[in-house]
């Protein structure tokens, strides 16, 4: 089965979500279920537009992400690792690992994204002692959103 592109980041008969429901821990995000998989393939493939300015939530869980930049350029946050990406860059999302992505003020950043079906609520700090763990440098404080 094919599903062909049909123009600025959308596809046929795929609808744009939200990114989650409600919430303020992210911002100018949407998704699209691009693939959804079963038997010897249990994934869903999808991808997410950044706004500029925007950002994914911060959190952990204990499924993986594999993670491919195909739109514009940002940042992303792996662990203790802030790194700048962008186009045709890879970024796996180990277990259990705090992560966040942004865009960068002036361009979107829109990934493909790589999940189990079956796969744990993501994570989010919930309390002081939470964020004390994420922030083991300063500049980890100044990126995070949350
Ligand atoms: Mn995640």
């Amino acid at each position: 089965m094919i599903t062909k592109h049909s123009g600025d980041f959308k596809w046929d008969n795929v609808d744009v979500l939200p990114y989650k429901e409600d919430g303020n821990h992210f911002k100018s995000i949407t998704r699209q279920v691009l693939f959804c998989g079963d038997g010897d393939l249990p994934v869903e493939f999808r991808y997410f537009d950044v706004g500029p300015g925007g950002h994914s939530t911060l959190e952990k869980h204990v499924h993986q992400h594999a993670v491919m930049i195909i739109r514009g350029k940002g940042t992303v946050m792996v662990g203790d690792q802030i790194t700048e990406i962008g186009c045709q860059d890879i970024v796996h999302i180990p277990p259990l690992t705090w992560h966040q992505f942004k865009a960068d003020r002036d361009d979107y950043l829109g990934f493909l994204c790589i999940v189990n079906h079956d796969r744990d609520r993501p994570q989010r700090p919930g309390t002081g002692s939470d964020v004390d763990e994420i922030c083991v440098s300063e500049e980890i404080r100044e990126f995070i959103r949350y």
